[in-house]
């Protein structure tokens, strides 16, 4: 019977790893009632947005829960290139983890559960300290379109200064009050900058949003750039360009090209 028992023992170690994996994961997300398509949604998009520069050791992306829209899903606090499927956490609108110990969630997780509360409409949300928008932040010059793949950026990009809400802080969205403050900063736009940190992005699904971080960090490079290369004069899309634009790309294109990259890695 010991016999028996070591020999069954041996058999599973020498199991290849990744064999005895996708069952245990599989298992443990059905145990918590996520729905796994969405959560291997959101690891690609953790995943898309660390291999092109948006997201780097900080920053984070979120989507709302589709059986309950209420709640939304973020990983545990980890550098996004890193997430798994069973780093990724259910949380409140008051961005209360559901079901683990919420100390292991991002200390900047107010800003996802702010925005699902004021805004219906958003399916998911990105925040990142790409160092090219953080330009834009701290000075008069406003982030607006310079080509058609940021059309968005027409509707206007408003400042969150962070010490209008709360003083002197040490800038991080770490409470229920500023979540809210930020998400009323960010009104009906699809994205808002933060002074001094960073910036967040909305959209109404995970792809969408994937390419809005992308082209809005590429938008502030190149804007930068036109500035300089122009002395400051610089011709921006104009409002019908920049709202016509927008309304072409869903991002469906880049999602599919990113995610072929990303899993061939
Ligand atoms: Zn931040």
């Amino acid at each position: 019977m010991k016999r028996r028992r070591v020999l069954l023992c041996v058999l599973a170690a020498a199991l290849p790893l990744a064999a005895q994996r996708p069952a245990a994961k599989e298992n443990a997300r059905a145990q918590r009632g996520l729905n796994s398509k969405l959560v291997d949604e959101l690891v690609l998009a953790n995943h898309i947005l660390a291999a092109n520069g948006v997201l780097d050791a900080y920053g984070h992306v979120s989507v709302r829960d589709d059986r309950n829209p209420n709640h939304f899903l973020l990983a545990r606090h980890m550098a996004a290139g890193l997430v798994t499927p069973d780093d990724i956490i259910e949380y409140d609108f008051d961005s209360n983890a559901v079901g683990v110990d919420a100390s292991t969630g991002y200390t900047e997780r107010f800003i996802h559960g702010g925005i699902y509360k004021a805004r219906p409409d958003v399916m998911s949300v990105v925040h990142f300290h790409a160092p090219e928008v953080i330009p834009f932040g701290v000075t008069s010059v406003p982030l607006q379109p310079v080509f058609h793949m940021a059309g968005f950026l027409g509707e206007g990009v408003p400042i969150f200064d962070i010490r209008k809400a709360a003083g002197e802080t040490d800038m991080l969205i770490r409470n229920v009050a500023l979540g809210q403050a930020l998400a009323a900063s960010l009104a009906s736009k699809p994205a808002v900058l933060l002074r001094g940190h960073g910036a967040v992005v909305v959209a109404p699904a995970l792809h969408v949003v994937a390419g809005r971080a992308y082209y809005m960090t590429a938008n502030a490079r190149l804007q930068a750039q036109a500035i300089q290369l122009g002395a400051g004069k610089v011709t921006y899309l104009d409002p019908e360009e920049a709202r016509k634009s927008a309304a072409q790309d869903g991002f469906e294109r880049a999602w599919a090209l990113w995610k072929q990259t990303v899993m061939a890695k």
